[in-house]
């Protein structure tokens, strides 16, 4: 069995309101305040207006507060982005880097997502890179060596393995109920961390895509799996507490 803390990270997307959201982050904290200390690390990624609501939320409850993207520059004239020091001021712990939404509609590529994983890194957040193949890619087959480059390249030359999260997203399983045989997933997990080498042995794989309090005990039962990315289903308070609790 792997001596990983698992960690189960919710990724809001552009959802919640400072009403809902904030319900929302208190009814996490409600669940989490009664089970602590956790036996798993929990973290909410919520949009960038409800950080810092949130981070008051969410004090002494053990829950911890991720960004879901950042720049790569510490400041500048860059307009509507923020960047991994801002994130720190507003209780971050965490970013998440590189998701495929991002990749697929603002045309980031590796190359500047290891410059943010740089940056993030220096600013001392932990940052959650997520990799995963298309549709096309699995059929035509190579999908591991695709996402395995993908991910190597979204690695800046230094990186802190203590602080690295790698998340396989598989494109096509995102918000479509679809996902991988627990087989699959495992597979690409292994060659992720082979691919990360002697760095890799303590650096937690997860899982994402249509993560669902069905599937979610499954996936977590494998020990190359070290977590969950949870999107729509983070969305519920209830739901998503029932997911973070099959990683025991
Ligand atoms: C995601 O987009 O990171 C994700 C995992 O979404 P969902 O769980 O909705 O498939």
């Amino acid at each position: 069995m792997s001596k990983r803390r698992k960690v189960i990270v919710a990724n809001w997307k552009m959802n919640g309101r400072l009403t809902s959201g904030l319900n929302l982050a208190q009814e996490v904290a409600a669940r989490a305040m009664e089970e602590r200390p956790l036996p798993f690390d929990v973290v909410l990624c919520p949009p960038t207006t409800l950080l810092w609501p949130v981070a008051e939320t969410l004090m002494g409850s053990g829950v911890m507060l991720g960004g879901q993207d950042c720049h790569y520059a510490n400041h500048g004239a860059y307009t509507g982005d923020i960047s991994a020091g801002m994130l720190v001021d507003l209780s971050c712990r965490y970013v998440i880097l590189g998701h495929s939404e991002r990749r697929m509609a603002y045309g980031e590529d590796n190359a500047l997502i290891a410059k943010k994983v740089a940056a993030a890194q220096l600013a001392g957040l932990v940052t959650v890179v997520c990799v995963g193949e298309t549709l096309d890619q699995r059929a035509a087959g190579g999908a591991e060596a695709a996402i395995v480059t993908q991910l190597l390249e979204s690695l800046p030359d230094r990186y802190h393995p203590a602080q690295l999260i790698v998340a396989y997203e598989p494109i096509w399983a995102i918000g479509s109920g679809q996902t991988p045989e627990v087989e699959e997933i495992s597979a690409v997990h292994r060659k992720l961390r082979e691919a990360l080498g002697e760095a890799g042995v303590a650096v937690p794989i997860i899982y994402g895509g249509s993560v669902a309090i069905g599937n979610a005990g499954l996936i977590m039962k494998d020990p190359d799996v070290d977590g969950v990315l949870v999107g729509a289903a983070s969305l519920s308070a209830d739901g998503f507490w029932a997911i973070a609790e099959k990683a025991q």
